[in-house]
C-alpha cells in the first residue's frame, strides 16, 4: 500500500495551482507568456520539451536554435524531469547523470523570463538526488561513495533568497530522504529504504515519525485520494482498482467508485478514469513471437470517463474507438502535472491498417501526445517539433 501510495504521487498527477486558479489560467492566452504554469513539461531524447495545450505544439525549453540538446552544452540535457520544480519563474532540476552508482551532477536554474540557465551547485565529487522546493528554499539529498559500493546521504537545504547550502542531519545517513510534501511550516519525507514517513521542521529539527503518507497531488480541501488495488480481472487481464476518499482528520474512509481500470487523474475538482469496460477490439496485428496475425484489444476498454470528487455526475468523456489510436496506459507525462486550463495530455498509441483491403489487419506506427479537453472530449494530437 506504501508503494502504492509512491505511485500515487508520482502517477495521479494534478495540477494544485490550476485547481486555485482554473478560471484565470483557462481565459489568458499562454502562448504569449513565459509562464511555467500555461505549459506542461515532458522529456524527450534526454532534453526538456514544452507542451502547449493551445497550439497543441511540443518544443524544446531551451531557447538555442543551434543546439543539437544532445550533450552537456544544453541546459536540459539528461534533466531528471521526476523532480523537476517550479518556483516562480523559474524552473529548478538536477541534470547530467554520473557515473556508475552516482545520481545527478548539477543542481540548476532556468529562469523562463529571461532566459537565464544558472548552475547552482555541482560538486567535484560525489552527486545529488530527491529535489524538492518550497517556496523558500530547495532540498537535495548529496550522495557520496561509501567506498564499498554504496552512498551515504546528507540532506541538504539550498536558501533560494541567500543562495546559500547547508547541510541539515548531524551524521550522513545510509538511505536517501524524499521530501514530498511541505504544509503548514512543516517537511514531509520518505526514507527510501524503510519506507517509513515522517516530518520534520524546514530545518530538518523537530522530527515527528509514523506520519501517514500522502500525496499532496492526489489530496483536496482535507481529503487524500487514494486507491485499492483489487487485483487481475483474470477475462480483461486488466488490474482493477477501488478509488477511496480518505478523510484526513478523522481517518473516514469513503468509496468514490469501484472498479477503476488504470491509475485515474485527480485533476483540479474532477476525476478522469478508464473503467473496467469490455476491452474494445482493434484488429490483427502480427506477432513476431509467433509469426502469425492475432487479435488485439485496447484492455482498459477504450472510453474515459470524468466525474466530480465525490464519485458523482459521472459522463462520459471521449471514446478512442472512435478514432485510431488506443491508450496503452495513461503515462506519467510531465512531472507534476497532467494538465494545463481544460486540457489534460497522456501518450498514446496510433494504428492504421496495414493495406486498404480490409483484411482488419493493423500496424501500431508510432506513439502520440493526445490532448484531451475534459469540457468538450475533444481530441487533438500534438505536433512535436524534433531535430531530425
Ligand atoms: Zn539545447
Amino acid at each position: 500500500m506504501k508503494r502504492l501510495k509512491i505511485i500515487l504521487g508520482k502517477i495521479l498527477l494534478c495540477f494544485l495551482l490550476l485547481s486555485m486558479l482554473s478560471c484565470e489560467v483557462s481565459t489568458k492566452n499562454p502562448d504569449t507568456l513565459m509562464d511555467p504554469d500555461a505549459y506542461l513539461y515532458t522529456s524527450l531524447d534526454s532534453t526538456l520539451y514544452r507542451i502547449s495545450p493551445y497550439s497543441a505544439s511540443v518544443t524544446p525549453v531551451c531557447p538555442d536554435p543551434l543546439c543539437e540538446h544532445d550533450n552537456a552544452q544544453c541546459p536540459f540535457w539528461q534533466i531528471c524531469l521526476a523532480r523537476m520544480e517550479t518556483v516562480g519563474n523559474c524552473l529548478y532540476y538536477l541534470r547530467e547523470s554520473g557515473g556508475w552508482g552516482e545520481y545527478y551532477k548539477k543542481l540548476c536554474r532556468y529562469d523562463l523570463v529571461s532566459g537565464e540557465y544558472t548552475v547552482l551547485y555541482a560538486p567535484k565529487e560525489g552527486s545529488m538526488t530527491e529535489l524538492f522546493a518550497t517556496e523558500e528554499a530547495l532540498y537535495f539529498n548529496f550522495a557520496k561513495p561509501d567506498g564499498e559500493g554504496w552512498n551515504t546521504f546528507d540532506v541538504c537545504r539550498y536558501d533560494l533568497s541567500r543562495g546559500k547550502i547547508r547541510v541539515l542531519n548531524d551524521e550522513p545517513m545510509n538511505s536517501a530522504q524524499w521530501a514530498y510534501a511541505a504544509e503548514n511550516g512543516r517537511i514531509f519525507w520518505l526514507d527510501l529504504r524503510s519506507n517509513m514517513y515522517y516530518s520534520t521542521d524546514a530545518d530538518y529539527g523537530d522530527r515527528r515519525d509514523g506520519e501517514r503518507g500522502f500525496s499532496p497531488d492526489a489530496t483536496r480541501e482535507n481529503y487524500q485520494f487514494d486507491l485499492e488495488n483489487l487485483g487481475l480481472n483474470q477475462e480483461t487481464l486488466v488490474y482493477e482498482y477501488r478509488m477511496n476518499r480518505i478523510d484526513r482528520t478523522t481517518g473516514e474512509v469513503v468509496t468514490v467508485f469501484d472498479r477503476v481500470s488504470y491509475i485515474p487523474i485527480i485533476y483540479g475538482d474532477r476525476i478522469i478514469y478508464a473503467k473496467a469496460d469490455a476491452p474494445t477490439y482493434l484488429g490483427l496485428v502480427y506477432d513476431e513471437m509467433l509469426g502469425e496475425w492475432v487479435e488485439d484489444y485496447d484492455r482498459w476498454g477504450g472510453k474515459y470517463y470524468i466525474c466530480e470528487l465525490d464519485g458523482s455526475g459521472e459522463q462520459l468523456l471521449c471514446d478512442f474507438g472512435a478514432i485510431s489510436f488506443t491508450i496503452p496506459q495513461i503515462t506519467n507525462l510531465s512531472y507534476e502535472k497532467n494538465g494545463v486550463g481544460d486540457w489534460i495530455a497522456l501518450w498514446a498509441q496510433h494504428y492504421a491498417p496495414v493495406d486498404e483491403s480490409n483484411s482488419g489487419k493493423i500496424t501500431y506506427d508510432r506513439s502520440a501526445l493526445l490532448l484531451i479537453n475534459i469540457i468538450t472530449g475533444e481530441i487533438k494530437e500534438a505536433t512535436i517539433e524534433k531535430k531530425s
